[in-house]
């Protein structure tokens, strides 16, 4: 039993042994842990200070600690560290001659070392088990554990043999150390390092040091390039320096250009440079000259300085994981940085494209975790730690660091207005619509209840017999849903659970449904009013301008071959018409045009609207 008094006792030691002046978040509960003879995994970020957890305890202890590592770099780096402070450690890889190697097999005999670092797959050398088999480790710290697991991002088959190298030893005390663990990467890692195995009990887990206030998050809509231009080019005539990822090379010398173009001086960085170029663009980017890269995101890590105040993600990252890592890279030095995501539903077909290829689960899994992000409306603060199993996210709702709880604490009122009687309709029966589905349901079904959706995933669910059903037809699911935004972001409607979430009225929604409140609403700008088309223009299917209808209709004829698919792909006759009477001057009023989705919009948007500028001009 170990009583209080050995609390002073790990500080001093901690003094002693490392010269710190005292733990780290998380580092104490660990060393703890571990010092009362537990399995562990320690889930704490990259440069939290994980090593220290089995460091301690090894050099506090009787024999030794065997540290598995997945790469010869590390280990010869954490060697080093160790042995600068006069602490007794080594490694045993393939890089050591056999002298050397017999110098320091014999220093183990000798038992002169508390840490031994070594590869997993150390473990094939029947030598090397002759030996621990004479001189058995107090405890084995599995370092980067995640690359067990076949989920994780970064899979090792040579740490398979872990699991049964442990079980061979008899089970001896294992810590797993990790900087990304979901909860089923963490699962897997209990699984197959069978911790808590008979005699040992139940794995203790800690996980903590995920949150970064100083980091604001955001996530913006963005329905084109054009428009993904300008929300980076305002990111950094604001917060200066910082990182845009892309998710392929073309992209991100596509995004220099652009950069380029409208005055922000960048460089490109990505693994197809030649390394000249690629080290010119690090050295001008790492010493300041050039205050933003443009990097894939499979290839930022050259280009790390303490100093970055943005993130941006043109780009969708590749999962949840990947996204706070890179995002991670700002606001290293401590000082407020900007990270923000520029979404655009495209991206998501074209990853849903390439998972197609892939026929993955997995994958899906971590694309649905990171669109469910994405798509969220609470603290995204709190949803990522949620999502790394970080206790403190029950600490945060309104973190005043992320678009969702600034939205919500109505920061931005700037651009809230009283609604118009059109928009009082709308709200009234987006409310009651929502107020029917009795909070059983998630915001993508009230949308499309509202919109009359004759989706099979609407339609099964009997949801269409509502008497709401349908009833804002005519405003198109991309309305609805921003009506739905700024409901949400009002508080008359609210969204509760974490995996699956539904979305319920509030009693503040129940009072405006009623109108029995006045109230401020994020609302897009009304519509300019059409003329009435007259009497006879009524009775005809006949357009409001047949001369903007010939000319769009004669761009989709040559769209269509252009493209080389039917015309009807390119657009509707029905859009057509939408397109002619609605006349879009904008990347914007062109969105709002039923019929146009983002998709579309990007890809035919420019033409559409210069064709529509032309035929507008006398
Ligand atoms: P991780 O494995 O979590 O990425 P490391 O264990 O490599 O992080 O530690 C990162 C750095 O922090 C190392 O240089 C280490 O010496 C230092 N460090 C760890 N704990 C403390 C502490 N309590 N006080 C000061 N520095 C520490
Ligand atoms: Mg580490
Ligand atoms: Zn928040």
């Amino acid at each position: 039993m170990r009583t209080q008094s050995t609390k002073p006792d790990l500080h001093q030691a901690l003094k002693t042994h490392f010269g710190f002046e005292a733990f780290r978040r998380g580092q104490e509960e660990i060393v703890q842990a571990m010092l009362d003879g537990k399995d562990c995994i320690a889930v704490l970020p990259t440069g939290a200070g994980k090593s220290l957890g089995f460091q301690l305890p090894a050099v506090m202890g009787k024999g030794f600690c065997l540290v598995i590592s997945p790469l010869i770099s590390l280990m010869q780096d954490q060697v080093d560290a160790l042995t600068e402070r006069g602490l007794p450690a080594t490694y045993i890889n393939s890089t050591l001659d056999t002298a050397e190697l017999n110098r320091r097999f014999d220093g183990l005999w000798a038992g002169r070392y508390k840490l031994v670092y070594i590869a997993p797959e150390r473990f094939k050398s029947e030598r090397f088990w002759r030996l621990l088999e004479r001189f058995p480790p107090e405890q084995v710290a599995v370092d980067e554990a995640h690359c067990i697991s076949s989920w994780g991002h970064d899979f090792r088959p040579d740490y398979l043999e872990i699991g049964p190298a442990l079980a061979r030893l008899g089970h001896p005390q294992v810590i797993a150390l990790t900087a990304t663990a979901t909860a089923q990467v963490r699962d897997d890692i209990i699984e197959q390092l069978e911790l808590g195995a008979p005699p040992r009990s139940e794995p203790k887990v800690l996980v903590s040091g995920f949150l970064r206030p100083e980091l604001t998050l955001a996530v913006k809509r963005t329905a084109n390039h054009v428009i993904k231009l300008k929300r980076v080019s305002h990111i950094f005539k604001e917060h200066g320096t910082g990182i845009v990822y892309c998710a392929t090379r073309k992209m991100v010398d596509r995004v220099t250009g652009l950069m380029k173009q409208v005055g922000i001086s960048c460089v490109a960085y990505h693994a197809g440079m030649d390394d000249e170029a690629r080290k010119t663009a690090q050295e001008r980017f790492m010493n300041g000259q050039v205050p933003v890269a443009v990097a894939t995101n499979a290839f930022g890590m050259g280009i790390d300085r303490s100093d970055l105040r943005a993130v941006v993600h043109w780009d969708l990252p590749g999962s949840l994981e990947a996204y706070y890592q890179e995002a991670g890279r700002a606001g290293r030095d401590g000082k407020p940085a900007h990270c923000e995501i520029l979404f655009n539903f495209a991206d998501v077909r074209t990853q849903e494209y390439f998972l197609k290829g892939s026929n993955n689960q997995n994958e899906r899994a971590k694309l649905k975790a990171l669109l469910r992000y994405i798509d969220g409306r609470t603290c995204r603060h709190a949803a990522i730690l949620r999502y790394f199993g970080d206790p403190d996210h029950r600490k945060l709702t309104d973190c005043a660091a992320c678009d969702n709880c600034m939205r919500r604490a109505g920061k931005d009122d700037t651009d809230r207005r009283a609604p118009n009687e059109e928009e009082w309709l709308q709200i009234q029966k987006t409310l009651s619509c929502a107020a029917r589905m009795k909070g059983m349901w998630g915001r993508a079904k009230l949308i499309q209840v509202l919109a009359g959706s004759k989706e099979k995933t609407l339609l099964s669910t009997g949801l269409q017999e509502l008497s709401t059903y349908g009833l804002l037809q005519d405003m198109g699911k991309t309305r609805i849903r921003a009506l739905t935004d700024a409901l949400e972001d009002a508080r008359c409607l609210e969204t509760v659970g974490d995996d699956f979430p539904k979305i319920r009225i509030t009693a503040q929604g129940q009072q405006v449904m009623r109108r029995e409140i006045e109230i401020k609403l994020a609302l897009a700008d009304p519509k300019p009013k059409k003329p009435k088309p007259n009497k006879i223009n009524q009775y005809s299917d006949a357009p409001t301008d047949p001369l903007l209808y010939n000319a769009l209709r004669a761009l989709r004829t040559e769209l269509a071959s252009q493209n080389q698919i039917p015309a009807f792909r390119i657009f509707s006759n029905k859009t057509l018409n939408h397109l002619a009477e609605d006349a879009p001057n904008s990347e914007e009023e062109l969105l709002e045009v039923n019929g146009i989705g983002p998709a579309k919009a990007q890809q035919f948007g420019e033409a559409i609207l210069k064709m529509i500028a032309s035929a507008k001009s006398p």
